[in-house]
Formats: C-alpha cells, structure tokens, sequence
C-alpha cells in the first residue's frame, strides 16, 4: 500500500502530459486546416475580384474605343463625300477663279457643318498647301512637311488620322487630323482633304462618361503621349507618360484587348483594361481603382481573420480552463488522498492505525471467504512497558515502539496489515498462511526483539513481546471472534509468564 501511493502522482502527471499532447495536437490541426482553407479561400475570392474587374476594364475600353471609332468613321463618310466632289483640277493654289475658289469653300462648309466636332476641313494640294478651307481662311498655308510627308505615305483603305501637338498644327491647337488623299490614276499623290478636329472636343467626350469616384479612362497614341483623360490631369495632357503603359501587343496589334494592374498617374494602382482602336493609332485605357475593388473583399478578409483569431483565443482559454480544472481536480484527488492516508496511520511508528483495521479487516475476512484461503489474526503485547517508561522516560519508550514496528514491517509481507491497535499494542492479519507459518512468524519476532535491545542514546533497552494467535477459519467465523480468541491466547501468553507466543488451541 505505502508504495502504491508514490506511483500514483507519476503515472498521473504522464497521463496529464499525454493529454495536453493531445488536446494541443488537436486544437492545432483544427486551426492549421481552419485557417489553410481561409488563406485559400480569400485568395480564390481575391483573384476572383481582379479577373471579373479585368474582365469588365477590358469590356468597358473596348465598348468605348468603338465608340470613338464609330465617331471617326462618321467623319471620315464626310471626307469621303467631299471627295467624290472634287476632281485634281480642283486643287489649285491660288485659285484664280474667284466663283469657283467660293463654290470650294461652300461645299466645305456645307459639309463640315454636318459634323458638329470639325473646327475645321482643308482641301490641300500635292505640296499640302491649302487650296480651301471652310472659313475661306489661311488658303496658301502649309502643312509641315513632315505631316505632309506622312499623309504622302498613307496607304489602305481608311483614313489617316493622327495627333498633331499644336507647337506643329497650322491652328496652333492640338488637333486630331482626318485625311484622305486624292490619287492620279497612275497611282500619284494629287493632294486630299482634311478635317480638324480639337483635342478637347476628345476630352469633352470622355467627361461625358458616368465612372466610379476613383475610376479613370485616357486615350493614348501609339507614342505613349497622352491624349485625353478623366479625371482631366492637365498637366499630363499631350505628354508622353508612362503609366498607363499600353501593353505591347495591344499597341502592335490591329485591335487587341488586355489588362494590367499598374500604378496610374496620380499615384493610385489600377487595373486597366485596354482596347486598340481598329485602324487607328489610339489605344482606350480603362482603369478600375484597385483599391476600391478589393474594398468588400478586405472586409471580408478583415472579419475572417479577426473571427480566425477571436476563434483561436476562446479555443485557447477553453484549453486552458479544461487543464487548470484538471491540475486542480487532480491535485484536490491527490491532497484528498494524502489526507486519507493521513486518518488512517500512526503518526509514530508510520503503521497502519485502528480506524484502518476496523475498515480493512471486514473487507479481509471476505476476501479469504470467497478465496477459501486462510487469516491469521496476531495479537501483540510489549511486556512491562510501563516499567520502560518508569525508568528510561516516555521518550524511550516511543523509540521502543518504533523500534518494534519497524521490526515488524521487515517481516512482513505485502498483502499482511500490520497496525498499530493501541498505546503498545500491535495486530497483525496475515492471510494464506498455515498456523505452524504463523506462529514461526511470530516468534521470529519475538526472539528477534528479545535478542536486540533497543538502543537510546548510550542506553540500552531490552524489551520482549507477548502474543496471542487465532486462525480463520479453524478458530472462529467472524472478525470478533478472531480477535478475542487472539487477545485471550495474549493473556495466555502473559498469564504464563511473558515473552511468549500462544496459539487459540
Ligand atoms: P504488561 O503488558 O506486561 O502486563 O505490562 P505493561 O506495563 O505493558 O502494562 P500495560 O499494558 O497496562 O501498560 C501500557 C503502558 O504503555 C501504559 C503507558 O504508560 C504506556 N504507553 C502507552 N502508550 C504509550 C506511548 O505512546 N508511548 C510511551 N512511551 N508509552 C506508552
Ligand atoms: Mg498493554
Ligand atoms: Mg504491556
């Protein structure tokens, strides 16, 4: 029994151990998965947002690029009516038929007014000078030739258009220009017509978009310079820039579509979508603030990961309320223990005490019932303890008492009880034994005691023992009965004279 309880705490504490492994192990993995599949998830959601705003950037530069191109187109019908209107020997500088120089300039002013963007239409000559113009002024006045050298170039079907910063157009305004040429039928260059249109007229469309607070559409040329834009960043407009930087193969191909997240003019990322307007050398770049597409998105991610952590820190009190609770049960289970053993042992001699024999003694005698087996109940008596007391001191007389109980739990085996019964009274139950096993037993003891005395200080005590023993179930049926039979066969003992062993007979 006394063994028993050091095992316990240790076997306990393993246990313990074992268990907060588990527990740990286990909130561990919930939360390693809980919170892999929230990483995986709010990236799913997160390129979800960019490829359905990508995909609306794209659709929305593209709806406006054909837009534009639908505009184009409409003023180029109009250069192509003027032009199935005139013949090369129309385009003559100066004219020196006044009524046919007036007929020029109203057939271009009839036409232009159709088209409410032109500020200006130009019939011109094979060396571009202007031989007509709607206002009937600036005839005379030439392109650059640089200009004039590219319109020579222009070939296909379509118009040429291009941006013309005002430091080089005749007007000294920032235009769009609109021509086509008039060819010889050998294949020369005779002159063509012109339409003007103002670069603002571009950006007065654009302002007439409805966009998101911080969304932006620009026009760009194939030089990267910045045509138009809203938000208006005037200091930007007829500049080369960088950003938005139209994608390669949307500026190299004849109509192409992409998207990019970049940073934007005005410090904000964005993702674009750009769309090359067929035919012509400007690109629609339409960008989505990325800052406000990701806002529910942030949102979402901002009260997962708070309910993440909230989740992790209730599982992590919890835990922990489970282990102190189990800390404080086990160690109550321990202390309750503790105080068991307490009540029922010998503070003295550390034996057994008479409340644990009266508990334990019933339990033996039905143990040895159902087993069949034998008890011997001893009784035992120091001799003339008194006398010890009277003449050594009450001192002495514990360590004699000590004395014999260590003498008998050496020779003891673990299934005997051995306790304590009263001042010098000692009872031993020891079951499976035979009687002549017992009475050896008992007078290995005695003589054992009677052959060493005791030593105190420099003193030495020579004490002997009495005792009486009874055997179940030879002896008697009950507990009782044992237990007289074997304190009467004690007085036996001490009525024949001490220092003896007395067996029930
Ligand atoms: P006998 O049994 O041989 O008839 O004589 P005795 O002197 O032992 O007689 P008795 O059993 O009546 O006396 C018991 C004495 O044991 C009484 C008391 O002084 C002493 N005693 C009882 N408990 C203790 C104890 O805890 N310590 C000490 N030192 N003495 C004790
Ligand atoms: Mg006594
Ligand atoms: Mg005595």
């Amino acid at each position: 029994m006394p063994h028993m309880h050091h095992h316990e705490p240790t076997t306990k504490q393993q246990g313990l151990r074992a268990s907060l492994l588990r527990i740990s192990g286990a909130l561990f993995v919930c939360f390693a998965l809980l919170g892999s599949w929230l990483v995986f998830d709010l990236h799913r959601a997160y390129e979800k947002v960019l490829t359905d705003a990508s995909y609306r950037a794209m659709q929305r530069s593209q709806i406006i690029g054909q837009s534009f191109r639908t505009e184009i187109l409409a003023a180029d019908y109009v250069l192509r009516d003027v032009l199935g209107r005139v013949q090369a020997e129309d385009l003559v500088f100066p004219d020196p038929n006044l009524d046919h120089a007036q007929r020029l300039t109203r057939l271009l002013k009839e036409k232009a007014d159709t088209v409410p963007d032109f500020v200006s239409m130009v019939l011109f000559n094979h060396d571009c000078a202007f031989v007509a113009t709607v206002t009937g002024e600036n005839t005379g006045v030439r392109s650059k030739p640089a200009l004039c050298e590219a319109r020579k170039m222009h070939q296909g079907p379509g118009p040429l258009v291009s941006y013309v910063s005002g430091k080089s157009s005749a007007s000294g305004h920032s235009v769009l220009v609109l021509s086509r040429n008039i060819v010889s039928p050998s294949g020369d260059f005779l002159g063509g017509v012109m339409s003007v249109i103002e670069l603002e007229r571009a950006q007065h469309r654009f302002d007439a978009y409805s966009l998101g607070a911080n969304d932006t559409v620009a026009m760009l040329d194939d030089a990267q310079v910045l045509l138009a834009r809203r938000p208006l960043l005037a200091h930007a407009i007829e500049q080369r820039v960088d950003t938005p930087e139209v994608p390669e193969t949307v500026r190299s191909s004849a109509t192409g579509t992409s998207s990019a997240v970049q940073w934007d003019i005005d410090g904000r990322k964005r993702l674009f979508g750009f769309h090359k307007i067929e035919g012509f050398p400007f690109v629609i770049a339409y960008g989505f603030d990325k800052a406000e597409l990701l806002l529910s998105w942030r949102q979402r991610a901002f009260e997962l990961g708070v309910g993440y952590c909230i989740l992790l820190v209730l599982a992590l009190a919890a835990a922990r309320a489970h282990w102190t609770m189990r800390l404080q049960r086990d160690e109550l289970m321990a202390s309750r223990a503790t105080l068991q053993e307490l009540a029922t042992r010998d503070p003295l001699t550390g034996l057994h005490n008479r409340r644990f024999l009266d508990a334990a003694v019933p339990r033996e005698f039905a143990r040895a019932q159902r087993a069949g087996a034998t008890l011997a109940v001893i009784m035992l008596d120091l001799d003339h303890f008194k006398r010890v007391n009277d003449e050594f001191s009450h001192a002495a007389g514990d360590e004699v008492l000590k004395a014999l109980a260590d003498l008998l739990k050496n020779g003891a085996r673990e299934s005997d009880l051995i306790c304590r019964y009263g001042g010098e009274e000692f009872i031993a139950i020891m079951p499976g034994m035979t009687t002549d096993q017992a009475l050896e037993r008992v007078e290995s003891w005695r003589k054992q005691l009677e052959a060493a005395p005791v030593a105190y200080g420099d003193l030495l005590i020579h004490v002997t023992l009495s005792a009486g023993i009874a055997m179940f179930p030879e002896h008697g049926s009950s507990p009782d009965e044992l237990m007289a039979r074997a304190d009467e066969m004690l007085y036996k003992s001490k009525r024949e004279g001490r220092n003896r062993t007395s067996v029930f007979a």
